[in-house]
């Protein structure tokens, strides 16, 4: 007989309805993503830049550090020396298909070149867009630079 009346009147439909009316009045934990984002730490780790100094010279002294330390293979490298006897690197690729962004290519890097920004949101339309080349890693850096200094002096706060 209980159970007769519990599914006459709907008790299992109103107990659910009840959770929903509940939670209508606390407070919202999800976002209408894209219009609205997570806050993103200073330490957060997206797509990867290469840097210049306030000169415009490259940092990268081509040193091959971040590719020996990279888990995934991600990073190639090409260098050569300038006739002021610098090295400079002629090829810098991450294939961000390998890359698995854990951050020990800028852990690595002597001279803050390489750095892994905040921006998470990127497509790729052709095949071969998944390897950031030289070029396009520099542009990175120069568009994000203040962005990335602002971090970097979080991070040093925090240490
Ligand atoms: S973030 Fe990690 S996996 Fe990606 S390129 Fe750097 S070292 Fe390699
Ligand atoms: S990005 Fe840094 S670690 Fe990698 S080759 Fe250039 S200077 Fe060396």
């Amino acid at each position: 007989m209980k159970n007769y009346f519990k599914s006459f009147f709907l008790y299992e439909l109103l107990l659910g309805m009840k959770v929903t009316f509940l939670n209508m009045f606390k407070k919202k934990i999800t976002l209408r993503y894209p219009e609205e984002k997570a806050p993103q730490s200073p330490r957060f780790r997206g797509l990867h830049a290469l840097r210049r100094y306030p000169s415009g010279e490259e940092r990268c002294i081509g040193c091959k550090l971040c590719e020996a330390v990279c888990p995934a293979l991600a990073i190639t490298i090409d260098t050569e020396e300038r006739n002021d006897g610098t090295r400079r690197t002629t090829k810098y690729d991450i294939d961000l298909f390998k890359c698995i962004f854990c951050g020990f290519c800028e852990e690595a890097c002597p001279v803050d070149a390489i750095v892994e920004t905040r921006i998470f949101e990127y497509h790729f339309e052709e095949r071969g867009d998944n390897i950031l080349k030289k070029g396009d890693l520099l542009k990175i850096g120069d568009k994000y630079e203040n962005e990335i200094l602002m971090d970097q002096a979080a991070k040093s706060q925090r240490n």
